[in-house]
């Protein structure tokens, strides 16, 4: 039998990409992948057990995923049927791309996003073969507003993409940037990620309220939970009507879901607490790294920071590695990312690791 050519039948834009593999090897600290460090209590653990044991293991799950929405939708103060929950806010990412595809002028449809951010935007659009302007952000790695509202007349897009707070610099946007941006894509969708805000000082909601063309996206990853694939977006009726059309049918299992409504009901303010105290240990740990010589930190509002060192970061990661400390490098990427890891908040004895490994090597 001949070989099958499949790069005949293969969508010439997977040839630009390569599958999101995280890093796994061993190592004694992982400080690379934003999760919650284990702080959540006996109690909570237990009742979440006793809970998962209640699942009709037979049955397929609420297609509809009732409960879970309802529970969404009181926190935030929408109705139900704002509320589309999703495999992780991943998910929902893919379902506005599919869905939001039609092209402006010449195919294909185009996003716009900024630079550096989370890659599954750009990655997850050209899987779809979108078009993606990346608009760089500005010094303070804050939206540089001109230039989106350039890409903006330039690209056409059907969806704008904005991390806020921003993986991987920690940083939020300014407001009334990110408000300019809103009032010039009227004829867009603007995605505000807010994946990091339960670390933050200030939510984008009232965006959401005031602006249909306003998405907003959170998730369960961040906060403990990175293990049911929570996430959740917020949109007007109609919008989420459509996005229901190109959803798998059963996309979010039971456990998730029922799990998903007790961490986000009953144990609202555990979660809350665990929260609190990765805000805490993120001051300390920015603290003790602002002490260091050779070693600059961005004031963060989210689980990690992210930080900048003298020496080249692709020397500092290895050295770290070495000691079994694992954080994310972008030292593939060239320009102003060379210098610069972002470190995930972990337990205080994981960021002392961190930071004696840190105070050999930067
Ligand atoms: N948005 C941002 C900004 C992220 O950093 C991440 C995870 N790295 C996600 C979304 C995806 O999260 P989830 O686990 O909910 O798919």
């Amino acid at each position: 039998m001949p070989e099958l050519n499949l790069g005949a039948l293969l969508r010439p834009e997977l040839n630009e990409l390569s599958a999101y593999l995280p890093e796994l090897g061993c190592y004694s600290v992982r400080l690379d992948a934003n999760e919650a460090p284990p702080l959540l209590g006996r109690e909570a653990r237990e009742r979440l057990a006793e809970v998962a044991a209640e699942t009709a293991w037979e049955r397929y799950p609420d297609p509809t995923a009732r409960e879970l929405r309802g529970i969404i939708a009181a926190r935030c103060g929408v109705s139900p049927e704002e509320v589309l929950v999703g495999v992780g806010s991943d998910e929902l990412i893919t379902l506005l791309l599919t869905a939001l595809d039609r092209p402006k002028r010449r195919p294909p449809a185009n996003i716009v996003t900024l630079t550096p951010t989370f890659v599954m935007y750009k990655m997850s659009a050209r899987a779809r073969g979108l078009g993606v302007v990346e608009v760089p952000l500005d010094a303070a790695w804050d939206l540089a507003d001109e230039s989106v509202l350039r890409a903006l007349e330039m690209a056409a897009p059907n969806l704008v993409f904005v991390a806020s707070p921003n993986n991987p610099t920690g940083t939020m946007v300014t407001l009334e940037r990110l408000r300019r941006v809103v009032e010039a894509a009227r004829d867009a969708v603007v995605v505000v990620d807010e994946a990091y805000i339960d670390f933050a000082a200030r939510d984008q909601l009232p965006l959401y309220r005031e602006y249909p063309n306003v998405v907003v996206l959170r998730t369960l990853s961040k906060i403990g939970f990175a293990s049911l694939r929570v996430g959740w977006l917020l949109g007007r009726p109609d919008l989420v009507r459509e996005l229901n059309k190109v959803r798998l049918p059963y996309n979010l299992g039971a456990v998730s879901q029922r799990l998903g409504a007790l961490v986000l009901g009953e144990l609202g303010d555990e979660v809350g607490r665990v929260c609190r105290s990765v805000v805490d240990e993120r001051q300390r740990l920015g603290r003790e790294l602002a002490r260091m010589s050779g070693v600059e930190v961005t004031p963060s509002e989210a689980n990690f920071l992210w930080i900048k060192t003298e020496r080249a970061a692709a020397e500092v990661f290895r050295g770290l590695s070495e000691r079994g400390v694992l954080v994310r490098s972008f030292h593939q990427s060239s320009g102003r990312l060379s210098s610069h890891l972002r470190v995930t908040v972990g337990t205080r004895a994981e960021d002392d690791a961190f930071l004696a490994a840190l105070s050999e090597v930067a």
